[in-house]
Parts: structure tokens; C-alpha cells; sequence
């Protein structure tokens, strides 16, 4: 099922097979997509000829992290987001509420959150920063965002049952000063259908059915273009919160897109899509690629339904039994580095420290998300 507006969801018929996709300003992803995080305005270690080399259709940047560097106004002089970091294709930009709020749960010190924002002083930085819902919206439509995503208020899915209430209260009002404030800027700017980028409101309400239903409820009445699965996906142990995630599929109709904010995991993000969630975003495939654990599958994912718990594996190229391994990472990987580049001289490479590994590694991983997104387009 799909909606279809100016910017927005809309079946599409690529190479025999239907596929929903997200007009976007910028140009229309296919669903489901996985966007690497570049929260700081760049996918660390690659540039954007590598982005489209490992087909990736969009990338989500940080609202949190951009204000403080290199600041809304560097951003502006160097012409926003897709200018700065030369990349032309659809940029979502994350609100910062997750990060303020892990911030804040580090160590109080740094800030407080209220019914009218958050101020907060990151450690070492000098300067205090306020981030309301009307600021970040703002900001994100200052920066060129192709998808602005609403400031809401996290927790911790341990967290008591009235921190969940207070959280989904205030995400609620603020997703409310976020439609306004948008609805603002967008009559200010002149956007006309199509210029406008698209505002996603997050579901909070931690391991609770009916506070997630409650929000969901709530977010739908003000109407927004598109929803996100808000707070920490996985338990206490690390464990995907299935019964959740599923639930909240159901409570945000199917012609609305929703995004599993921080699912990066590849077997998270193979359980999600089936769920029917169609947005990932993460940093977690770019930074293993930097850290040496790179990903592999088991079986061709041109051709099979990927199932079970072994569909791929972890290849640490670090390990001695692959000094003098001659072929590629993955035989089922097309990436330039597997095209070129043997595992024996990614080991030698990661063995002095080049900086060239982060780049080849990052350039792999993010390939293998790219290649899941095609199998689950095409096999489901
Ligand atoms: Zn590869």
C-alpha cells in the first residue's frame, strides 16, 4: 500500500519488480533503504564518489553534532550540507534528541532537559548549547535537509514506567511546536510542493504497548509525512525488542514510511524490513569497517531469501590465517575493494595502519548493506 504526495511514498515498476519508493528533493530512494551515518558531515574515512560507488541512496546527518561543528552558520557559508559535502543525493538530519539525552545520561553535568528544550555543555567544549524543538527544526531546514526529523524526548527502555509517561508527553508537545515551527518556515521560505522537505515525528514510549500506542495516537492526530521508531531497539541484553517494533508497525498506517532510527545490526535490520520497516540508519557497519570486523554472506544475495541466523558472518581481517589469502573479502561482493584488492593485503594494511584500510573497509561494508537493501527489495 502506498501514499502518494508531492515528496513522498510511491510504487514504482524497476526491472520487472514493484518497488515503493520516497520522492525525495533531492531524488527518490527505493525501499527499504539503509542510510550510513554521517553525523558530523561526513561518512567518516570515504567522501561522496565512494557513497555512490557503494550505491548508497541517502545519508543521514546530525542536527546535535553539525551545531556545534562546524556550527550552523559555517555550514550556511559553505553553501549547506549537500554543497559542504559534495554529495547531490537525499541527506535526513537526526534532531539530536538521542544524543542530548545519552549525553545528559552519561553525567547530569552536562545539561538538563525541560518542557521548553535542552541546554547542554559537552565535555571540554567551553560553550552552552540550546536545542529547542523549534531550534532544531530550524536548523535542519537552514542545513538543505531532504528529511527533517522532530526533537523528541528519550529514554532508556529500563527506565520506570513514569519516566516512559513524562517522555511520551513532552516528545508529543514538542512534535506539536515542531509541526508549527515547520509549517512556519516552510510559508516563510516560499517552499511550494515539492521544495519542501519532508518532517518525521519519533514514537516513544519505551517497552510499554500502551504508551507506544498512545504516542503513535497522539503524532498521528497533528499528521506528519512520515514516523521513526524512537529509543534504544534492543533490551537490556542486547536483544532486538521484536514485540515492540512489531507493534508499532501496526499502529502507524502502511502509507507512512517508518524509519528504525539506530538499526544497523545486519540481522536486526533483515528482521525489521520483514516487520515492514523501510528506513535504517546507523554507524555501526562504518565504524566495525574502521575497527576491523567486516561483513560477509554465506549465500548469494542476488539469488536467495535470506533466512536463519547464518546468512552472513563477521571476517576479521586482523586474524594470521589471512596473510596470505589471495582472493577478495566476499566472492559474493562486486565492491571495488573485492574487485581489486586481496584479504592477504587488507591484513597487510591494517597491520602498519594505513589510512587507506578505513577507506577500503568502510567501502565493503556499507556495499554489503547496500546489496541486503537489493535482496529484500527484490526476494523480501
Ligand atoms: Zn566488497
Amino acid at each position: 500500500m502506498c501514499y502518494l504526495f508531492a515528496n513522498g511514498l510511491l510504487p514504482l515498476f524497476f526491472e520487472g519488480f514493484m518497488i515503493e519508493t520516497l520522492g525525495l528533493i533531492h531524488g527518490a530512494l527505493q525501499l527499504p533503504a539503509f542510510l550510513p551515518d554521517g553525523t558530523q558531515g561526513v561518512v567518516r574515512a570515504i567522501d561522496a564518489q565512494d557513497l555512490l560507488h557503494c550505491q548508497v541512496q541517502a545519508v543521514q546527518m546530525n542536527a546535535y553534532h553539525l551545531m556545534q561543528r562546524p556550527g550552523s552558520s559555517t555550514i550556511q557559508a559553505l553553501g549547506g550540507l549537500h554543497q559542504m559535502s559534495a554529495w547531490q543525493r537525499p541527506i535526513f538530519t537526526d534532531s539530536g534528541g538521542f544524543q542530548v539525552y545519552s549525553l545528559i545520561r552519561q553525567n547530569p553535568k552536562f545539561g538538563s532537559i525541560s518542557e521548553r528544550g535542552a541546554i547542554f555543555q559537552p565535555s571540554g567544549s567551553g560553550r552552552k548549547y540550546k536545542l529547542t524543538p523549534e531550534k532544531s527544526v530550524q536548523l535542519q531546514m537552514s542545513y538543505g535537509s531532504d528529511v527533517v526529523i522532530c526533537l523528541d524526548d528519550c529514554t532508556h527502555v529500563d527506565d520506570a514506567y513514569e519516566e516512559q509517561q513524562v517522555s511520551v508527553g513532552r516528545t508529543v508537545k514538542w512534535a506539536r511546536r515542531c509541526k508549527e515551527e515547520y509549517l512556519r518556515q516552510v510559508e516563510g521560505r516560499g517552499l511550494i510542493v515539492g521544495q519542501r522537505p519532508l518532517l518525521v515525528a519519533v514514537v516513544q514510549g519505551g517497552n510499554d504497548p500502551d504508551l507506544r500506542r498512545v504516542c503513535a495516537d497522539e503524532l498521528l492526530g497533528i499528521g506528519f509525512d512520515g514516523y521513526g521508531y524512537g529509543g534504544w531497539p534492543l533490551d537490556g541484553q542486547g536483544n532486538l525488542l521484536v514485540d515492540m517494533l512489531a507493534l508499532t508497525r501496526e499502529l502507524i498506517p502502511s502509507r507512512f514510511t517508518l524509519h528504525a532510527l539506530g538499526v544497523g545490526h545486519p540481522a536486526n535490520v533483515l528482521a525489521c524490513a520483514r516487520m515492514g520497516y523501510e528506513l535504517f540508519d546507523s554507524t555501526m557497519p562504518t565504524r566495525d569497517a574502521r575497527n576491523g570486523r567486516l561483513y560477509t554472506f554465506t549465500q548469494d544475495p542476488l539469488q536467495s531469501r535470506l533466512n536463519g541466523e547464518n546468512w552472513f558472518s563477521f571476517l576479521y581481517p586482523s586474524d594470521n590465517k589471512h596473510i596470505k589469502q589471495a582472493g577478495p573479502i566476499s566472492t559474493y561482493c562486486d565492491c571495488s575493494v573485492c574487485r581489486n584488492y586481496s584479504l592477504g593485503y587488507l591484513h597487510h594494511l591494517l597491520k602498519i595502519n594505513d589510512h587507506l584500510f578505513p577507506r577500503l573497509a568502510t567501502i565493503h561494508n556499507l556495499r554489503f548493506m547496500t546489496q541486503l537493501m537489493a535482496n529484500l527489495r527484490r526476494v523480501g
